[in-house]
């Protein structure tokens, strides 16, 4: 007689974790789960001791509002580690999040995990995120790069030899890769993307009426009334500090100069697409002339960004469904999906 085998039995409770580390954004997907976690990628700590006293949201809440002695930090913020004790300090808070709310089991196993990271992140920094995971309780952590989750979150077939073309536009970084039998070929990532659209919407107010808005306030413009192309003309009411008395003011905002204030990045965007293409060998190229570029990231939903790109390209573009989940649902299909984690290009730390 054959028993089951126990840890056979609690691997049915087992809740691996696949986590985006986005500049922006933290996403965590559970297995059995879905996605459970979306907080800004954001710490508060005490200047000093270094001690922790928030993560996610309610950090981001006290961005630009801490005294002298706490500061607000965002781990990833030019899409490499910018800060790597930070960078820890949140992947460890929310494995263990996820980790200590599997309940009471007491041989409940330790999770497998697949975190997304920017591409720009160096093997050095690979080996220390896998052993951050791994100290905050993972059984095994795998890394693979943002745009080959981003691919395989859109429903790509990574693992085949023809080109993919993927364009996800983040909050600090912007990555252009081309994938084909799971590893990237040719990529690139630049440090233009969502939070520059923000800054030029800032400067663009301060310098037209001289007005000083917020970045919370230049986010929202952004995504209330922003478009890299045009269209009906939108307005919106803000409020900022008018340079000239210190006092508050308001202002009331239309499309047209928003698309003004946002032209020369969106035109960065598109000319590090299209010099790609040039990099890109002839036999990629045809495929993505048929398949077409894919478009993900929160930068993705900026109206008309995609038009942008397929008049200067000359080729098919399609939004990712979805795209600000497409990084972490693309880890999860990972840990769903043995077959798959050993077909794509991944750094690996085991325990
Ligand atoms: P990351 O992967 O770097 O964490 P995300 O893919 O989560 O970034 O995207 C975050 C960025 O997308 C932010 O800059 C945010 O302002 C921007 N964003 C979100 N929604 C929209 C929208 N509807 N239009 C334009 N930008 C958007
Ligand atoms: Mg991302």
């Amino acid at each position: 007689m054959r028993f089951f085998p126990v840890d056979k039995f609690f691997g049915l409770f087992s809740h691996d974790v696949g986590i985006d580390l986005g500049t922006a954004y933290t996403l965590v997907w559970v297995k059995g789960k879905g996605i459970v976690i979306r907080e800004p990628s954001v710490i508060a700590r005490n200047k000093k001791t270094k001690e922790v006293l928030a993560i996610g949201s309610s950090a981001k809440k006290m961005l630009g509002r801490t005294p002298a002695s706490i500061e607000t930090i965002r781990p990833l913020k030019d899409g490499v580690i910018a800060d790597f004790d930070a960078a820890e300090a949140m992947l460890s808070f929310y494995i263990k999040k996820v980790h200590e709310s599997g309940g009471y089991l007491p041989k409940i196993p330790r999770p497998k995990v697949v975190i997304g990271i920017p591409s720009g992140v160096t093997e050095v920094e690979r080996r220390a995120v896998a052993d951050a995971a791994l100290d905050a309780g993972a059984r095994e952590a795998h890394l693979i790069e943002e745009p080959t989750a981003a691919a395989i979150g859109a429903g790509l077939p990574v693992k085949s030899p023809e080109g993919i073309f993927v364009v996800d536009i983040g909050g600090g970084t912007s990555e252009i890769a081309i994938i084909s039998m799971g590893g990237i070929v040719l990529g690139r990532s630049i440090r233009i993307a969502g939070d520059e659209m923000d800054e030029a919407i800032i400067s663009y107010v301060r310098l037209k009426y001289s007005l000083l808005l917020g970045q919370p306030t230049a986010e929202s413009v952004k995504i209330g009334i922003g478009s890299a192309v045009s269209g009906k003309d939108r307005f919106m009411v803000v409020r900022g500090r008018d340079l000239e008395n210190g006092l508050p003011k308001s202002l009331k905002l239309s499309s047209g100069e928003i698309r003004e204030a946002l032209a020369t990045i969106v035109q960065e965007i598109v000319a590090s697409i299209v010099d790609t293409i040039g990099e890109t060998p002839p036999e990629l190229v045809s495929d993505i002339m048929e398949k077409g570029i894919v478009m993900a990231g929160g930068g993705s939903l900026l109206v008309g960004i995609d038009r942008a790109v397929c008049e200067a390209t000359k080729m098919p573009v399609w939004v990712a469904e979805d795209p600000l989940t497409c990084v972490v649902r693309g880890c999860g299909k990972v840990l769903e999906d043995p077959g798959l984690l050993k077909k794509i290009r991944v750094s690996r730390g085991l325990r």
